[in-house]
């Protein structure tokens, strides 16, 4: 019998879908048909192909709520998160769009000719995506290398392909020539690995686990494979004594609960300055208890549950008994539930401090001085985000430059925005997505130089 995905609701743990899944055949098969379908397209006029890529932005706005229904559906998300969701496809998709007529190569100045730069689409791209944020992180992949003049075949995790089929339908509705976008649901090591190994595929842009990051990496270097990596995170929020300790404290809960802390950018050692600590202690322990968990349909909830059993089993594994937890409330009953949970008194290099949990938990760690609180912001493989709050400007400026991470805000906690770049140091990653680069990571520069002394 042929493989198939059982798309669960990790709400109910209701059956939602049986998805067949793609075998290392089907991906042979999908590279043949994207690799005549990118010829067709990188040789579109530039305005056509902005001009498509808009409409398929246009075509996700109109579907906003059905997106992010079926994401609530199939990844337990909020509705509102799930909104958001799928506003960030739209915005990104147009974002892309912008870009096509001005992926311009240069001109440099030479003697004897002129030497002129081209900015050349890959080919095919593989995305594989992860269900964490099944749509956004699709669409950080397959927009710009669309919009670079690239073909793409995503994967999409194998908890969560609906949304992905659906965007897949939605851009043969907006007029995108057909197997210029593909989506292959199916398992890692195999639909995956099939993409990761495939000559006719230029480019891997993969989010998801270190551990698999790494094996990906390796498998690409023995064809100099293009790579954009995203991995995990274990990121500090670094709160100074002199911060203002109530607006600190007011928004530490969301930055690490939000998506149910599955997501890279959670702040999940929330470093403190030992003077402000048991007053800021005050202050977050009953804000973490009253975040609003259960029904991802309700407006009012904050938090959904986890995506599936495994993911509850491995955050469970590490909050154990011997620890000294404040929690939040939970649901009982069937769903992938677990309580917003802080975790306070255990040293820095334990596993729940040190390894990413992915789940609604967070440790809270005491520093000294701002020499301390950067030696331990760093103390990790990880280097994705960070925040600190303080009001001192100039220490604003000393620990953002001296903390080695990609994404960092003071005094808030964004890390993603479309038009700003996204990627992380260290073990978190390599390249960036996002911002204004974007596009330019879908291509490989060509230098061209023209004699006229000929
Ligand atoms: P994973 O890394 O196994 O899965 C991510 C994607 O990679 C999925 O699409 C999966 O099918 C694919 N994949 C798996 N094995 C592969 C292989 N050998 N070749 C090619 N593709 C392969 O992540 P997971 O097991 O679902 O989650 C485990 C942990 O990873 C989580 O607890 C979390 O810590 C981390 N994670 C991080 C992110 C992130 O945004 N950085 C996302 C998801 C998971």
């Amino acid at each position: 019998m042929s493989d198939a995905l059982e798309v669960l609701n990790p709400a109910t743990e209701e059956l939602v879908a049986v998805v067949p899944a793609a075998t290392r055949d089907d991906v042979d098969a999908a590279v043949v048909r994207a690799t005549a379908a990118q010829r067709a397209w990188a040789a579109a006029a530039p305005a056509d192909r902005a001009r498509l890529l808009r409409r398929f932005a246009a075509v996700v706005d109109g579907h906003i709520e059905e997106l992010a229904l079926l994401e609530v559906r199939e990844a337990g998300h909020t509705i509102g998160n799930a909104r958001w969701e799928a506003g960030n496809v739209r915005d990104v998709l147009d974002f892309a769009a912008g870009g096509v007529e001005r992926l311009s190569g240069r001109q440099i100045p030479v003697a004897g000719g002129i030497d002129i730069t081209f900015l050349e689409p890959l080919g095919v791209i593989g995305v594989i995506a992860p269900w964490n944020f099944p749509m956004p992180i699709a669409a950080w992949g397959l927009a710009p290398a669309l919009a670079a003049g690239n073909a793409v075949i995503l994967k999409p995790a194998e908890t969560t392909p609906l949304t992905a089929l659906r965007l897949a339908e939605l851009a043969l509705e907006a007029g995108l020539p057909e197997h210029l976008f593909q989506v292959l649901p199916g398992r890692g090591e195999v639909a995956g690995d099939a993409l990761v190994e495939h000559p006719g595929v230029a480019k891997i842009v993969f989010t998801g686990s270190t551990r698999i990051g790494k094996r990906i990496m390796a498998k690409c270097a023995d064809r100099v494979k293009r790579l954009t990596l995203e991995l995990g995170g274990k990121n500090p929020n670094i709160v100074f004594a002199d911060a203002d300790l109530e607006a600190a404290a007011a928004s530490a809960p969301m930055s690490f609960l939000d998506n149910t802390g599955q997501d890279c950018c959670a702040r999940t050692r929330i470093l403190v300055q030992r003077s402000a600590y048991d007053r800021f202690m005050e202050l977050l322990a009953p804000a973490v208890e009253k975040v609003v968990v259960g029904d991802p349909y309700d407006e009012n909830t904050q938090l959904g549950p986890l995506i599936s059993r495994v993911q509850l089993d491995r955050v469970r594994s590490y909050v154990t008994d011997d620890l000294t937890v404040v929690r939040g409330t939970a649901p009982e009953g069937p769903g992938f539930w677990y309580p917003p949970t802080l975790v306070t008194g255990v040293d820095p290099t334990a596993a729940v401090a040190t390894e990413e949990v992915f789940g609604p938990v967070a440790v809270v760690l005491p520093f000294e001085d701002e020499e301390d609180a950067v030696r331990l912001a760093n103390a990790t493989d990880y280097g994705l985000a960070g925040s600190l709050w303080t009001r001192d400007v100039g220490r604003a400026l000393r620990v953002s430059r001296a903390v080695a991470a990609g994404n960092l805000s003071v005094n808030s906690h964004s890390s993603v925005r479309y038009w700003t770049p996204f990627g992380g140091y260290k073990q978190s990653g390599l390249g960036r997505e996002l911002g204004p680069d974007s596009l330019t990571a879908f291509t490989e520069t060509k230098n061209v130089f023209i004699s006229t002394e000929a």
